[in-house]
């Protein structure tokens, strides 16, 4: 099974644009994938159609087999997905924006906290446990929307732009962070503008492009022919 399978994805929005014109796209177990392609190209609107935040128009969606309309709750258990805007409640304490999603799975308390402190901790965020969200940088709100999308250990991570607007440092430390988890068995898909982004980390690479994927290759591949 794959971790990822879309068919015949289509999306128009109700003013009649058509964002996504039928794309087709798998995504192998233990893959780290990049959607890569320039503003608008449909990466937020098909990743969001895979979070369940956008309505699709028509298609096929599956996540580790499981069909998202008629076996929706398992495929949301098996993933975890960090959209590009912060919408955690900004009023919640750090540590709290991630216990209060773990209970959105029925995770029993302990536990919840339990993995909410393993990843604060991964996430170097420990020390901004009480917190409250509002008050930390930017950076430190998208490792909390990264820790957020871990609690209930998936085993597929979707990131919508993760590093857009992070400075250099911290990006890097989150592309190590990413890494680690890819390395432990965590299937890690992601969109970004930036070929460098998808090139410094992800095996496998589509290209889309107003609503079309135009490639779909190896990394190894597409930096031959470019
Ligand atoms: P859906 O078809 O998923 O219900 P809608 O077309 O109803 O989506 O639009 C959802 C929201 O996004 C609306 O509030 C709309 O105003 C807003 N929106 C419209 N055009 C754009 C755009 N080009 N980019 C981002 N948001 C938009
Ligand atoms: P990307 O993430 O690649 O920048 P998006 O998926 O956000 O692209 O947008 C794809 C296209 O759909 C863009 O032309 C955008 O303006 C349009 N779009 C996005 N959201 C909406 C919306 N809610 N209503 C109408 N058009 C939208």
């Amino acid at each position: 099974t794959y971790a990822l399978e879309i068919e015949g994805l289509l999306k128009n929005y109700g003013d009649g644009f058509q964002a996504l014109k039928g794309i087709d796209l798998r995504v192998a177990e233990g893959d780290f994938f990049a959607l890569l392609g320039p503003n608008g190209a449909g990466k937020s609107t098909t990743l969001g159609i895979v979070s369940s935040l956008v309505n699709k128009t028509a298609g096929k969606v599956r996540v580790f087999g499981h069909d998202m309309d008629t076996d929706l709750s398992r495929a949301k258990l098996s993933l975890g997905v960090v959209p590009q805007e912060f919408n955690f409640n900004q009023f919640e304490k750090a540590f709290d924006v991630v216990t209060t999603q773990a209970g959105y799975y029925g995770i029993p308390l302990r536990q919840a906290k339990a993995s909410a402190e393993k990843y604060l901790k991964k996430l170097g965020l420990w020390d901004k446990r009480d917190t409250p969200a509002r008050m930390l940088s930017g950076g430190m709100k998208r490792r909390l929307m990264i820790a957020r999308a871990l609690v209930h250990e998936p085993k597929l991570l979707i990131l919508d732009e993760p590093t857009a607007g992070v400075d250099i440092e911290l990006r890097r430390s989150m592309w190590q962070f990413l890494e680690d988890i890819n390395r432990q068995g965590t299937t890690i898909i992601l969109t970004t503008h930036y070929l460098e982004e998808a090139e410094a980390l992800c095996r496998n690479i589509a290209i889309i492009d107003r609503g079309e994927i135009i490639r779909n290759t190896s990394k190894r591949d597409l930096l031959q022919q470019l």
